[in-house]
């Protein structure tokens, strides 16, 4: 592993990606909280698992699994995507669709279940990295000027398989177990060699995690930067002729199965649940210091004020409105799974980047100069205090340190470092929003509105007292 051009021996030592740790070691204490445990976990023989491991066959399970991804996005603010559930979810997919991996192979189709039944028995923290470094978007794998720069096949042993290239984003891969390699389209005919779904252990021979430059200085200023903790680290997976042992292989060398993997496994669907309700946390948030701002500072008084105040709330409620729809409409699988109804995921994977957008744009009018000229956490503590106490006060006897936090808070959400990345993760998180729009477009049941339009360009005549555009035996019928 390595960060800030050295080789981590020892992650805890390094501060940034300890506190990645800690966060994530929060979130399994979490499954063990006496009042979250019924939320988080369901039983089962006696043992408990993760609700975000269980096969949603029904509404209520369904149900119950959204409300611990919430519960689990509300212990970062939403702000951590990559939580242990994600991947969970990606893989309890899988294992529920065993049968498309059987297509290819039976023992790709067990190799998934066993991976399932695993992560059940150890609730590992699993990270993932799908995409192929962007050399040239406008070429395939297989025509890139360097053949090994997206993961492909080197070579197949009786251990196992041979990959070289890279893989990216890992997300918080520093401090995971393992990692999970899968592709998304898409791919073209001659890549078949670069189509590898697999899992291994972040600790494997010739993998080697390339950590981005962090966000966060000093992840204990947490007056500065309140939402340090939540810094998750991305990185850059390279394999060097890593082996993937038979048992760890879940599929390989199939485009058009590449292709179709995602969606007809419904791990789309199911991570799609998963990241509408940690966008809707995200949104209570950044809606939260919108109102805090504006109610600080007196501004709430003034009617352009409040409307932008209204319109982010109303997103607010969109956005959770989505998830109502994404689990009211769910529709069973092939797999015999109860699947969130993709076009409410699929709406706001497009509009809640743009809504998120606006509410830091709001964030950042209603915070105006103000968000930029706070002193420092060290002043606080300082002989500056006074006048930090006199003037830096809010409206209606709210107290300078209140407004100092409030103000660091905002920017922190919104303009810091970690504020942008917060932005970037919400627009590419789950691919690109304009492939995904026009998947919206291709997937979507157009039928009942071309209906309409039909309805529409044969008015019924005047007097005929039957309902606008019906026919008169349709009226009748
Ligand atoms: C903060 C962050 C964290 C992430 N974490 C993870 C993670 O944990 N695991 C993981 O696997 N991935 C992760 N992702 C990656 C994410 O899945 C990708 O960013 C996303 O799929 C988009 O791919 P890309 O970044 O390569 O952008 P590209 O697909 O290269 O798109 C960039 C631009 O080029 C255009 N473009 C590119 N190719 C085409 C094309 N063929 N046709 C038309 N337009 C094109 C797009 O429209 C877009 O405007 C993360 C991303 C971010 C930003």
């Amino acid at each position: 592993m390595w960060l800030g051009g050295k080789r981590v021996d020892d992650v805890l030592a390094e501060p940034v990606l300890a506190s990645a740790a800690h966060t994530v070691a929060r979130l399994y204490d979490q499954q063990h909280d006496p009042v979250l445990r019924d939320v988080l976990t369901y039983e089962n023989g006696g043992e408990r698992y993760p609700m975000s491991l269980a096969v949603p066959r029904d509404a209520r399970t369904l149900r119950r699994r959204g409300a611990a991804f919430r519960t689990t996005a509300e212990a970062t603010f939403g702000l951590v995507g990559r939580s242990p559930d994600f991947v969970n979810a990606v893989v309890t997919a899988f294992a529920s669709a065993s049968g498309f991996f059987d297509r290819a192979d039976p023992r790709f189709g067990r190799n998934v279940a066993a991976f399932h039944t695993a992560c059940l028995a150890s609730d590992r923290f699993l990270s993932h990295a799908a995409i192929n470094p962007p050399l040239s978007r406008a070429r395939s794998s297989s025509e890139q000027d360097d053949p090994y720069v997206h993961l492909r096949i080197v070579r197949e042993t009786s251990e196992g398989i041979v990959v070289r290239g890279a893989k990216l984003i890992g997300t918080l891969v520093p401090v995971a177990d393992e990692i999970v390699v899968f592709p998304l389209p898409k791919y073209h005919p001659g890549d078949e060699a670069y189509t590898v779904a697999f899992a291994v252990p972040v600790a494997t021979p010739g993998l080697r995690i390339v950590c981005r430059e962090p966000l966060v200085t000093d992840p204990d200023r947490l007056v500065s930067t309140p939402l340090a903790p939540f810094e998750e680290i991305d990185a850059t997976c390279v394999f060097d002729d890593v082996l993937v042992p038979w048992d760890r292989v879940f599929f390989h060398g199939d485009v058009d199965a590449a292709n179709r993997m995602y969606d007809v496994t419904t791990a789309r669907h199911h991570t799609g649940q998963h990241g509408i309700v940690r966008g809707a946390v995200k949104a209570e948030l950044l809606t939260g210091i919108a109102v805090a701002l504006a109610e600080m500072s007196g501004t709430n008084s003034f009617l352009h004020v409040q409307e932008m105040l209204g319109e982010v709330l109303g997103s607010l409620e969109l956005a959770k409105a989505g998830i109502l729809a994404a689990e009211a409409d769910a529709e069973m699988s092939e797999w015999a799974t109860l699947t969130p109804a993709i076009a409410p995921v699929l709406a706001l994977r497009y509009h809640f980047p743009r809504m998120t957008s606006r509410m830091i744009e709001v964030i950042q009018l209603l915070g105006g100069g103000s968000l930029l000229s706070t002193p420092s956490e060290e002043d606080l503590n300082s002989e500056l205090w006074p006048a930090i106490e006199r003037f830096f006060r809010g409206a209606d006897g709210v107290p300078a340190e209140h407004r100092v936090r409030l103000l660091k808070l905002a920017w922190d959400a919104t303009g810091s470092a970690f504020g942008q990345r917060q932005m970037q993760y919400e627009r590419y998180h789950s691919g690109d929003p304009v492939r995904l729009a026009a998947a919206q477009y291709f997937g979507y049941r157009t039928t009942p509105l071309l209906e309409t339009v039909d309805r529409a360009l044969r008015p019924a005549p005047r007097g005929t007292g039957t309902a606008p555009g019906a026919t008169p035996q349709e009226a009748h019928s």
